[in-house]
């Protein structure tokens, strides 16, 4: 049934390639950094419109918002984020990004969509177009999402605090997708665990600065650090059973500014990835009592301080509703709707959903172009060979990954918004 519906609607993609192609060329070679998305909201807002959605613009910032209100029926939530990232492209392609920015400390930075967020704005513009032209096929509420500033892990959580909830009313199912670097043509589905958890941790830890000649004046705060890293290492190896995942790392330390200055601080940045709530709570409690006990160890002056940022949800598919989705990616892809590997990267658009209390389906497309995969898979070199996400040289190739991505979107929708009643 919904591939009859999916078939119908998808007839029209052979006009709309052109558009497709052309936008995602466009897209691409225009980059905007999280939260400054404003010529790319602008763009899906027009395209939006002119297929005949409510929209609204300015959802947490740059975020858009687009209704089609077909009929009672499911309330389907289809979101799509728009954000690049500072990284200076070197694909060579003939429409590479040369766009610069300014980041937030100032300093100027390339733009690239090194993620590949062009490619959901492209398939998502593209799959509510179909949808709309195609809405005899269906029937009940589209909402399309526009999210910026997915990068930096607030772009959800700023659409809800903006009221995205009051825009939209309400929605039964939200579903999103990301472009990897697996062979194109495909689309990955996976239930439970998708995505890491991520929290990043900023810990001071506290010393008495002195003389480098005078040890016995100080209590010395880089070794107090040091102490720290090396134990923090047995959380993740003596504390978790050998079959729960998790990575803890320290990616950044920070103290004193001579050799002979004992300084009266040191800051700790680590970062952590966990897949579920239970291990992410038992290392942050063992991330701590180290740090408390390690300070207390070496007679710091008084308690460390503790502050979490860019802390990413963990993204998790509910049995049910990835049945639905994986029923009808093997029903419309045949063999190309194939299983997804635990992923370690993180996504805020879960923040999206749970402010609906609504469940969600998060899948993947393939982007590596399929026989350079499969020759790097023949000679066990994917990982040298392969560009991954957040790469300079990251390039999706453009088919067939915009109109897999595009298919994947209409098929979901379509899952739940099925065949129009009576
Ligand atoms: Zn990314
Ligand atoms: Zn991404």
């Amino acid at each position: 049934m919904t591939t009859t519906a999916a078939r119908a609607v998808l007839a029209g993609l052979d006009d709309l390639r052109p558009d497709l192609e052309g936008l995602y060329r466009e897209l691409h070679r225009n980059p905007e950094l999280s939260h400054h998305e404003v010529e790319t909201a602008a763009k899906v807002a027009d395209l939006l419109r002119l297929a005949d959605f409510e929209v609204t613009e300015g959802v947490g910032g740059t975020g858009v918002v687009g209704i089609l209100r077909n009929g009672s029926g499911p309330r389907v939530l289809l979101r799509a984020d728009m954000d690049a990232l500072p990284v200076k492209e070197a694909t060579g392609l003939d429409y590479a990004s040369t766009a610069t920015a300014t980041d937030k400390a100032g300093n100027p930075v390339s733009v690239m969509h090194a993620c590949g967020h062009d490619v959901h704005v492209a398939s998502l513009a593209t799959a509510a177009t179909l949808l709309s032209r195609g809405r005899a096929q269906w029937q009940g509420t589209l909402v399309i999402v526009f999210q910026p500033a997915e990068e930096v892990a607030d772009g959800a959580d700023s659409m809800v605090a903006d009221g995205l909830v009051d825009v939209v009313g309400g929605v039964d199912i939200a579903l999103a997708q990301h472009v990897l670097a697996m062979p194109a043509g495909a689309a990955y589905t996976r239930a439970g665990a998708v995505l890491s958890a991520a929290d990043s941790l900023r810990i001071t830890v506290h010393g008495r600065g002195a003389h480098g000649s005078m040890p016995q004046a100080a209590v010395d705060p880089v070794v107090l650090a040091a102490m720290i890293v090396i134990r923090l290492q047995t959380v993740v190896s003596r504390e978790l059973a050998p079959t729960e995942p998790a990575v803890l790392t320290i990616g950044s330390i920070h103290a004193g500014s001579a050799s002979n200055v004992i300084s009266d601080h040191a800051v700790i940045e680590l970062n952590l990835r966990t897949y579920n709530d239970q291990t992410r709570t038992q290392v942050l409690d063992a991330i701590r009592r180290i740090v408390v006990a390690e300070c207390e160890a070496s007679g710091s002056p008084k308690p460390p301080e503790f502050e979490m940022f860019d802390q990413f949800p963990l993204t998790f598919n509910e049995d049910e509703p990835t049945a639905v989705v994986r029923q009808a990616f093997d029903d419309f892809f045949g063999a190309d709707s194939r299983d997804l590997p635990l992923q370690s990267a993180s996504e805020d658009f879960s923040d999206i959903p749970k402010a609906f209390n609504a469940p969600y389906v998060y899948w993947a497309v393939g982007g590596a172009d399929p026989e350079t995969y499969a020759a790097a898979e023949k000679a066990g070199t994917v990982a040298s060979d392969i560009p991954v996400n957040h790469s300079p040289f990251f390039a999706p190739v453009l088919q067939p990954t915009l109109d897999v991505a595009t298919r994947a979107m209409v098929v979901c929708a379509l899952a739940w918004l099925g065949a129009p009643r009576g």
